[in-house]
């Protein structure tokens, strides 16, 4: 029987008693009227919008304040451009990089951690020293993730590391040497690059047919059929792309190795995650920021962009779309065409521990995997505190609704009432912590039907991805979609791009 929308509601207010142990508290987060789902929704349905009693101009409008959003306010305002608003739906900016706090800690709600950016990555470097993470070519060993920085639950005990290495045979690890070695083969083509923009040039006919078949059909190519290999890579596309290797394309799958070279530190990485960036652009840029301002319509009037919130209809010569692409069709007029790639619904949780499960003498480590997991195990917030005694602490757990079609799992995500995804974020992390029922007080869950791009054999070289992410014209896209990779540094990329183009647009007008 299908949840009524009242009986979700009244789900996301009790704390619920789960099979066995002490009582938990918690809710779904980000669902009450006017935010999250219940607005996307009201787009959706083309629900009836307010008529705004305001306008306002202005030269222009940025839709979305997510790091894409919020890096092409950046980069205008320190071009010295001010005459621009940043508007954003929920009542909190930062998108898939925002963060929550109790009194144990900071945690993170998606985004929490950012790769060390290697020296061809000047933007993101260039924020990183403005941050006072990078000083010259040294990283502040504070930010580094600390060890142990990852671990996995593998055959009923844990093994350092996320790469399976108990239980392999000669075979196996023959196989991950393979691979290794073709993944390097095509980081040196330079065709694998973050931005993936700056590496598209570099593709070959070879390197395009990538896109044209699964991950799945590349390694059955190679002869690569590895259970663990498989097993990896599967958790690798769930993670970045929220699907698995035998629906992604190729190319994609094979980026997520190929455009890093192997590191030596890092990652960067903070209790709140990518939070604590965002919340120092914030800090900097707050000011142009108009949360709970959704864009509802978007349209051409006398010349200028007419951009529709509730509360206020802005004029502007430009706008930077940095709300996720494919809502353009059901804003922007005329409506642009569908756009093609699926986006991948996924959950996370944050879950208050009143004291630590026994983990029998080990060191936790920053991020915990359990092997043949639904979900993609938790990392753990209070890793990063230099406190000596920490008796209690946040775990943020993920998983991306990785099976068959996203319209479906959207369905399942929303199906599930909320004391159906606490019972099955125990029952996950049962199998590794045995007694995580009498450790945790709380959980809190958000759920994200449109998380991220899941970018299908055909997304990369799909025509109407290189025309959207070609800055045209006075409407231009910057969300992090448009790279079909949800990356921080794909984002910001984004953002400074399209507003370095708008910026060519306004100055000529003004000249
Ligand atoms: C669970 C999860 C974990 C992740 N972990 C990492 C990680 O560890 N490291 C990493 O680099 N990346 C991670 N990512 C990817 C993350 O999405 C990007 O790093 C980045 O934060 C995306 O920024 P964005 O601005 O492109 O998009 P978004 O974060 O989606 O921002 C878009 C913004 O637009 C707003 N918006 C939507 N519609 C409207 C409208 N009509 N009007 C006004 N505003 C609107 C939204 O509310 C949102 O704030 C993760 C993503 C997910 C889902």
């Amino acid at each position: 029987m299908k949840p009524t929308r009242r009986r979700f509601a009244s789900a996301a207010l009790a704390g619920l008693a789960p099979k066995s142990g002490p009582r938990i508290e918690g809710g779904f987060v980000f669902e009450s009227a006017g935010q999250g789902l219940d607005q996307g929704h009201r787009l959706r349905d083309h629900a009836r919008f307010a008529s705004p009693a305001r306008r306002e101009k202005t030269e222009v409008v940025i839709v979305g304040g997510g790091v894409a959003g919020l890096s092409a306010a950046w980069r205008l305002d320190k071009r010295g451009f001010r005459d621009f608003v940043v508007l954003e739906a929920e009542q909190q900016a930062g998108g898939n990089a925002r963060s929550g706090e109790n009194e144990i800690s900071p945690y993170p709600w998606a985004a929490h951690y950012l790769p060390v950016p290697d020296v061809r990555q000047t933007l993101t470097r260039e924020l990183c020293a403005e941050l006072g993470l990078l000083d010259g070519h040294t990283w502040n060993e504070i930010h580094l993730c600390h060890s142990p920085q990852e671990r996995l639950y593998l055959h009923g005990r844990w093994q350092e590391g996320i790469e399976p290495a108990i239980g392999l045979t000669k075979t196996d690890a023959e196989q991950f040497q393979r691979f290794e070695q073709l993944i390097q083969e095509l980081r040196q083509t330079g065709a694998f690059r973050i931005p993936m923009e700056e590496g598209l040039q570099k593709s070959t006919q070879e390197i395009q047919g990538l896109d044209r078949m699964t991950l799945g059909d590349w390694l059955q190519r190679q002869g690569l059929y590895s259970p663990y290999l498989r097993w990896y890579l599967d958790y690798a596309t769930r993670d970045d792309y929220g699907t698995h290797y035998d629906q992604i394309s190729a190319w994609a799958g094979l980026h997520y190795f190929a455009s890093r070279e192997p590191e030596d530190k890092g990652p960067l990485t903070w209790p709140e995650g990518n939070g604590w960036i965002f919340k120092r652009l914030l800090r900097k840029l707050g000011r142009f920021v108009r949360t709970g301002s959704m864009a509802f319509h978007i349209r051409r009037e006398n010349g200028r962009w007419a951009v529709f919130t509730e509360q206020c209809a802005y004029e502007a010569r430009c706008v930077v779309f940095a709300a996720p692409t494919w809502l353009a069709s059901w804003i922007v007029d005329p409506a642009p065409p569908r756009w093609p790639i699926a986006s991948a619904p996924w959950i996370t949780a944050n879950l208050t521990l009143h004291r630590w499960p026994d983990n029998k003498g080990l060191e936790y480590a920053w991020d915990n995997v359990i092997y043949n997991s639904t979900s993609l195990g938790y990392v753990i917030a209070t890793h990063q505190s230099l406190k000596t005694y920490q008796p209690q602490t946040v775990w943020t757990w993920y998983m991306a609704l990785a099976d068959g079609n996203a319209a479906d799992q959207r369905r399942l995500l929303l199906g599930g009432d909320y004391a159906y995804w606490q019972e099955r974020i125990l029952a996950d992390l049962e199998r590794a912590h045995p007694d995580i029922r009498q450790c945790v007080r709380r959980i809190d869950i958000f759920r994200i039907g449109h998380a991220m791009p899941r970018p299908a054999p055909g997304a990369i070289f799909h025509p109407e991805r290189l025309r959207r992410a070609r800055h045209d014209g006075t409407l231009v896209y910057a969300n992090c979609d448009l790279s079909s990779l949800s990356l921080f540094e794909e984002a910001q990329y984004r953002g400074v791009t399209a507003a370095e183009h708008v910026l060519k647009l306004v100055s000529r007008a003004g000249a």
